[in-house]
């Protein structure tokens, strides 16, 4: 997983002339608005970092210092009961998203004259 150093957010996967590419699309209205200098797009080509990766992955995995990456990686691993709570609380949350927005559509349409008797038995 790999993060774009201009905005912080992960990169895409993408697949050009039988290449591996990361790359961040940012669209220009939204770094005006984060006051952000990023190119329209980054591309970075996996071949360019891979030797780079290798060196880190042989350290970190290596016999001086395995018992620390086990245990660095073990201290982020998600107890499967709280990755399904995660999970259903963003599920309720886009729910909740979307009736927010479903309501305001209906406020919005002629004070609701049908609609809302329907929405209020559906909630
Ligand atoms: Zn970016």
């Amino acid at each position: 997983m790999l993060f774009c150093g201009y905005c912080e957010r992960r990169t895409q996967g993408n697949w050009n002339n039988r290449q591996a590419y990361y790359r961040c699309r940012f669209p220009a209205q939204y770094a005006i608005v984060n006051d952000l200098d990023h190119p329209k797009v980054v591309y970075l080509r996996e071949s360019e970092i891979l030797d780079e990766v290798d060196g880190r992955l042989g350290t970190a995995f290596g016999p001086e210092r395995l018992e620390h990456t086990i245990a660095a990686m073990a201290e982020q691993a998600i107890d499967p009961k709280e990755a399904a709570l995660i999970d259903l609380r963003k599920r309720l949350s886009k729910c909740d998203r979307k009736l927010s927005q479903y309501r305001s559509a209906l406020d919005e349409r002629v004070a609701g004259e049908r609609f809302p008797v329907i929405v209020d038995r559906a909630v």
